[in-house]
Parts: structure tokens; sequence; C-alpha cells
């Protein structure tokens, strides 16, 4: 009797780990039809050169395996937590908040299957960033790449900035049924209701996408849709000089090969963090095209450390 019960649990963590082992290394690329590409901009010589600054507030620590197809499945991978603070001459720019003040109240409130997930680190408020960017109050919005916890918290240390998301990401949190499913926490979508400000795209193409939105008019910061890892996931073009633009894409990558070409996902990683894993799939497969064609064009995941490090030093 006693044999039996072990044969059956060798075979059953035997079966387990050999799905587990599956869920981590299914391939997870799709191809997709060759886009279309829209002529590529012209950028006027007096176009303002975009300041950008990455304001760190924690990290977490995943393992490779699980955030990455094909990752070692013994290393851990640490990808950070933050917002950028993006300066123009017509307003400056928040991408993201990162986590706010009340943040180890607002993790302490959310269930154990939140917080057990990845082993997380809190470091520095957004709202503490104030005094080495004083102007920080004075941001004329925040672009928001999408409505998960780490991205949202901070909003609340600067109370009075409107949030800027696309339609389809508002009526998603509209109609969200339980608290806390799919990344968001309550508080977080209190705190930012009344403020919320949907962006209509409009009928130009750009790049490889069909529509898009030209914030200051100047070509500078350019949006667009990356649908998938949330219903209303948005790019945020940042165009620095005509040969060097940055794409932000918030979560649709969580990174990028040697190459700057995106990772894909685990299929694990893909039932746990995109609400659609078609279109994500899909969303990545267009952002790998965008970089094959137009080359001086990085992908910025904002959780990839070695990306966001193009951007500008570390604060
Ligand atoms: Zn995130």
């Amino acid at each position: 009797m006693l044999r039996k019960f072990w044969l059956l649990l060798i075979t059953l963590t035997l079966v387990g780990l050999a799905v587990i082992t599956f869920l981590l290394r299914a391939p997870t690329s799709i191809q997709i039809p060759p886009s279309t590409f829209a002529p590529r901009p012209d950028f006027d010589e007096k176009m303002p050169a975009l300041k950008i600054s990455y304001l760190q507030s924690g990290e977490i620590a995943g393992w490779e395996a699980f955030v990455k197809q094909g990752g070692n499945l013994l290393q851990r991978r640490t990808m950070p937590l933050g917002a950028l603070w993006v300066q123009h001459p017509k307003g400056n720019l928040l991408i993201d908040a990162g986590l706010g003040r009340n943040f180890e109240q607002e993790w302490a409130n959310a269930p154990w299957w939140v917080r057990s997930f990845f082993p997380l680190k809190f470091t520095r408020p957004l709202g503490d960033y104030q005094k080495s960017y004083p102007r920080l109050h004075e941001a004329s919005a925040i672009l928001l790449t999408h409505a998960h916890w780490d991205h949202l918290s901070g909003t609340k240390d600067l109370p009075s900035i409107p949030i800027y998301l696309l339609p389809e990401e508002s009526t998603w949190l509209k109609n969200l049924k339980s608290p806390y499913n799919h990344g968001i926490f309550p508080d977080h979508l209190e705190a930012i209701t009344e403020r919320m400000r949907p962006i209509k795209l409009q009928e130009i193409p750009y790049e490889n996408f069909s529509q898009s939105y030209d914030w200051f008019g100047d070509g500078s910061v350019v949006l667009v849709s990356l649908p998938g890892h949330t219903p209303g996931s948005l790019g945020i073009f940042l165009n620095v000089k005509s040969d060097q633009r940055y794409l932000i894409v918030g979560d649709a990558l969580w990174g990028v090969d040697e190459d700057g070409k995106p990772e894909s996902r685990s299929l694990l990683a893909e039932f746990f963090s995109d609400t659609d894993r078609t279109q994500a799939r899909k969303t990545r497969a267009r952002l790998r095209e965008l970089v094959e064609h137009s080359n001086e064009i990085t992908l910025v995941p904002v959780h990839d450390s070695k990306a966001l490090a193009n951007l500008s030093p570390h604060k």
C-alpha cells in the first residue's frame, strides 16, 4: 500500500514538472501578414530635443524562464519599476508613475496571491523625486502605458495631474468586476477615476501602425496602440533626433535581446499577464517588424534595465 502511494506521488511530481517545463519552454511567437509602412516621418531641424530621465521606485526579481520564452530555468532577472520624466518646452510629461508614497500600505492590502508572485523591493516613491525634479508636480500630463499597479501607484503622489490613456483601457477599467484581478488595485482606480482622460488616436498611419496621435504636433512625442497585454496598452515614440528614436512599449514587452528585438514571453507568463494572448503575440510580432524595418528606433520595455539605461543614466 505504502509502495503504491510513493509510486503515485513520484509519478504525479514528474508529470507536474513536465507540465511546468512545457509551459516555460513552449514556443510563443506568431506570424503576422507584412504591414504597410507609412512614409518615414520628416523631422524638423528645429524640433526641440526631449530630455528624458528615469525615476526608479523599486524592483522585482522574476525567474528568467518565466519572463522570457527559452530563458534560463535557474536564473533570476531583476526588473525595475518606475516612471519616465520627459521634458519638452511645451509641457513636461510623465510616462507612467511607478510606486507612490502610500505603496507599502497598498501592497499590504493586496491579497497574498498578488504579493507572493514575485519578491518586491520598494526603494523610492515617485513623490520623493520632487526634490531633484522640482517641476514634477507641474507636469502637464501622465501618459499611462497601462493601468497595472506598478504603473499607477505613484499617480496618488501627484493628485492634480490629468492621466491620459487609451479609451479601450478606460472602458476596460470601468467594467472590471473583481478587485485585484488583472493586476488592478481598487484604491488606484478610485484615485484616478475623476482624472482619466481618454485619448482618441487619429486615422494617421505612423510607421507600421494604422493610427497615431502626435502629442505636441511637432513629431517629438507620438502615441500608438499596442493592445494585448491589456486592452488599451499604449506605445509612446520619443523622437529626440531623426536618428535617435525610442518607442516606450510599456509591458507589451518585458525585454529585448542583444539585437534590440522583442523577447517572447513564456506560455505561463502569457497566461498570467496578458489579457488577450493572441493579440499580445501579434503586437510583439509587429514590434519586431518595426525594428527590422526602421533600425534607428530603439524599443524600450519599461522593466528592462538595459533598455532604460540607453535613455539616460538612472537617477
Ligand atoms: Zn509592469
